[in-house]
């Protein structure tokens, strides 16, 4: 009996066992396949695309909400800080949430170009999804004025790239003109869809923490992404997902500083180049977020801000470009004047991956030393001599 046992599970069995494993791959579970299916559709009823058919994703969003270990130091016992990453979206910034929603919108529509003005990551962003959507993509630039990473990532992605002499703020108004008297979609953030998706980070903080925090810090340039943090916000609440929403803070580049200083900027000046902007396209809205939120819209300098993006970096992990660390150098400077308390959470937003703009980072980091390849000589410059 026992002899037969055996020999069945023998000859038996392990046929099935090796046919098992091979045919799982091609198989995973529905769940599995799919996983996070971008912000449109992880968000479909808070959004306004109704052809399923029409929506254009990378699978954006569902980025990560990382826990302060240093920064936090500088503030109070009982201070929360959260860094919303933005920079591991598909380009690489927060432009996607908006564009996803832009692309679609602009497919149902049955466009077949865009146009944009951009400081750079409107631009990447554009050209992959359009890319993906099969429309032209036509990107206008400030030249010599945006960083190496984003100009690489319009001409892999196929946009027309076209470097005008003049700043952004210029570049916007040929943008506007041109989609005037021609076919093409204005993605900027004036195009009122981009901001409907990117009001989907405020919704993954809330559903992340599982309430909204008492304050939320991010930059400043057209100002459309402070307005849209705080539409979700205000969406979540009216929804009964979150019982407050947070004050807004939001930080200019002290070169760059129209909101601040009440007027235009003629020639903008910042080492945060995505948010070197000196007649913000959403300037009115952007203080009524201000006020309505309680908050404050200030300046940072480029020493600041270079010092966040520093410490970001080699303290916390978090390599963002040095527009996104505005929102901690303001945190910073607001916390030397004691504005924040025990209790208090801030959600700082790091809007765009560090690898953008590797001409800030080369300028602030030290160049690794070039020595002999010898044994000796490595340990004496690992300081073991
Ligand atoms: C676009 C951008 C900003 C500015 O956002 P606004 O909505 O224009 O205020 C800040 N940081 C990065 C990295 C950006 O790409």
């Amino acid at each position: 009996m026992a002899l037969r046992a055996v020999s069945r599970k023998k000859t038996v069995r392990p046929r099935r066992r090796i046919s098992r494993p091979a045919s799982r791959p091609s198989k995973p579970a529905a769940s599995a396949r799919s996983g996070w299916k971008g912000v449109i559709l992880e968000y479909w009823d808070y959004l306004p695309i109704r052809d399923r058919s029409a929506v254009v994703t990378l699978h954006e969003g569902h980025t990560p909400l990382i826990r302060s270990v240093d920064i936090v130091r500088q503030f109070p016992e009982g201070v929360e800080i959260y860094f919303k990453f933005e920079g591991t979206n598909p380009t690489g910034s927060f432009k996607d949430r908006g564009m996803t929603v832009a692309i679609s919108r602009a497919k149902e529509e049955g466009a077949k170009a865009v146009i944009c003005a951009s400081t750079g990551n409107t631009s990447a962003a554009a050209a992959a999804y359009a890319g993906r959507a099969g429309m032209c993509a036509y990107v206008l630039i400030p030249e010599g004025n945006v960083a190496l990473g984003k100009l690489c990532q319009a001409m892999m992605h196929g946009a027309k790239v076209l470097q005008i002499r003049g700043t952004f703020d210029r570049a916007l108004e040929l943008v506007r003109q041109i989609a005037k008297e021609h076919p093409v979609t204005i993605v900027n953030s004036i195009n009122p869809y981009r901001l409907e998706g990117q009001k989907t980070a405020a919704f993954e903080i809330v559903d992340t923490l599982g309430r909204a925090p008492t304050y939320h810090a991010l930059p400043v340039g057209n100002a459309g992404n402070i307005v849209a943090y705080y539409r979700g916000y205000r969406q979540y609440l009216k929804l009964g997902k979150a019982r407050s929403a947070p004050v807004m803070l939001g930080f200019q580049a002290e070169g760059a500083a129209p909101i601040v200083r009440g007027h235009p900027v003629e020639n903008p000046q910042s080492v945060a180049s995505a948010i070197r902007i000196g007649n913000p396209a959403n300037w009115q809205e952007a203080l009524k977020t201000r006020d309505e939120s309680r908050g404050l819209i200030d300046a940072v300098t480029d020493t600041e801000i270079l010092a966040a993006y520093r410490l970001l970096a080699e303290r916390e992990g978090v390599f963002c470009e040095p527009a996104s660390a505005a929102s901690v150098a303001g945190i910073l400077k607001l916390a030397a004047r004691r504005m924040f308390k025990r209790g208090d959470s801030i959600v700082c937003t790091l809007t765009g991956c560090g690898l953008k703009d590797p001409d800030s980072a080369l300028s602030q980091a030290s160049r690794p030393a070039v020595i002999p390849a010898d044994l000796r000589e490595v340990a004496a410059h690992m300081g073991f001599a």
